[in-house]
């Protein structure tokens, strides 16, 4: 029976049988027996499923990525240790020294130095474009070795709703996937596979674990772009890969498997960013409310932006759910039920009037984080960008005045209130 996403968050990517866990089990064990040499010779070879050591995989793991992969409509996925690991997976294993790809310049920033600074030291190139660009603007940034396309749906932390149709678009007319962050989003409020992204990535750290209790990440394969017709772009997947016994991805495993095998068997097994069982876990009782917190997320959000937006002492509001807002249509169209529960704003009076607003919040604490069932915020110029003047702030797209905010799960009331009370202090 085809279940509706909201039942896939309860009950997806486990299936007890007849007398076993109802929970997943979080199976603690490195290393898995066999009866004999030629059993795990066959697991080795890819030729039998099965498990023999946990850094290539582990039941718990796959369970909670099956869940993950039938939540995005994916055809197959895997955890990683951190959301960094997986847009660092998702991209290496098919771009790699002497290739370039496209990225939106709206991104979360650890992406951005891991694109622009870390793998640029492994001979990757990036050309970084406005999210809002035309599609020939689009279009003149790629190249020969350009191998694929990266964007977040809503970024962090800017806020930028990815036109996902138009990245996807020129994406495929160069022969290259298109790769979206689909964090902030979720697969609750959009599925970027229905608008034709082919691989999606998550920080698992966010919404889906939801308690900020583990770091993790996720990549989601569609199964839907043929690497077969670019075999001379993708050798990795299309030609046989010699550190395991020349098997040939695509070949073996079909376009449903080979991206996820391949990401698994060889840099999982050489790198082994792996997630463990007990993180796992404890990403799955997220995911099993995920459905329930994200509406409520984003009713105080919205409740949260348009309180702000009426007060005196506040400049401006980001918020894709307020009419007017500059990516409210895109919102409308890729986030029709709900997009995010954080919200940036502005304090008149600037760096000093921010800061004297945060310190007086009783409810909202000051965190590095998002995304979370308790409200946190934070003031980017005094804290993450301290070392940035205001020149420098404004190169970066982040005024003195910002304020990041992330509603939780409280109430609605509350939170107001809290916000409020702190900025008749100011
Ligand atoms: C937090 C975040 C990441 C990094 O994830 P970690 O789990 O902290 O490694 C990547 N992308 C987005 C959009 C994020 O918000």
């Amino acid at each position: 029976m085809k279940l509706d996403r909201e039942s896939v968050c309860v009950q997806g990517g486990y299936t007890p049988g007849n007398g076993e866990p109802r929970q997943i089990p979080i199976v603690q064990s490195t290393t898995f027996k066999y009866a004999t040499s030629e059993d795990m010779g066959k697991l080795f070879d890819l030729e039998a499923e099965g498990y023999f050591y946990s850094r290539l995989q582990n039941p718990t793991c796959d369970a909670v990525a099956a869940k993950i992969c039938a939540l995005e409509g994916g055809s197959a996925a895997m955890l990683t240790s951190s959301g960094q690991a997986a847009n660092f997976y998702a991209l290496f294993n098919i771009a790699a020294c002497g290739d370039h790809v496209v990225c939106s310049s709206s991104i979360y920033g650890g992406t951005y130095n891991l694109f622009s600074v870390t793998m640029k030291r492994m001979g990757l190139e990036c050309t970084f474009v406005e999210p809002d660009c035309s599609e020939e603007e689009l279009n003149r940034a790629f190249r020969e070795n350009t191998k694929a396309v990266f964007g977040e749906t809503i970024a962090n932390p800017a806020l930028t709703v990815l036109d996902i149709e138009k990245f996807a678009k020129a994406a495929h007319a160069h022969g290259v996937p298109l790769i979206v962050d689909n964090t902030f989003a979720t697969p609750i409020n959009c599925r970027p596979f229905e608008w034709g992204a082919d691989i999606v990535t998550h920080s698992t750290t966010k919404y889906m674990d939801g308690h900020g209790a583990a770091i993790g990440g996720c990549i989601v394969d569609s199964g839907k772009f043929d690497w077969t017709r670019y075999p001379e772009k993708f050798p990795g997947l299309c030609t046989p890969d010699e550190s395991y016994h020349g098997v040939t991805y695509t070949q073996r495993f079909g376009l449903e498997g080979a991206f996820i095998t391949k990401a698994t068997a060889q840099l999982m097994r050489d790198f082994g960013s792996v997630q463990s069982p007990q993180s796992a876990f404890m990403l799955n009782l997220g995911l099993e409310s995920l459905h329930v917190r994200m509406k409520r997320h984003c009713e105080n959000a919205q409740a949260v932006a348009e309180f702000l937006q009426s007060h005196p002492k506040i400049s401006w509001v980001s918020y894709c759910g307020l009419p007017g807002d500059k990516y409210y249509e895109l919102a409308q169209k890729y986030l029709p039920g709900g997009s995010c529960g954080v919200v940036s704003f502005g304090v008149k009076g600037g760096r000093k009037a921010a800061e004297t607003f945060m310190k007086h919040l009783k409810v909202a604490a000051i965190e590095t984080h998002v995304a979370d069932a308790r409200t946190c915020c934070l003031h980017p110029a005094s804290a993450t960008h301290r070392q940035m003047n205001d020149a420098e702030l404004a190169a970066a797209g982040v005024s003195p005045d910002l304020v990041r905010f992330s509603c939780g799960l409280e109430s609605a009331n509350d939170l107001i209130e809290d916000i409020r009370q702190a900025l008749e202090t100011i």
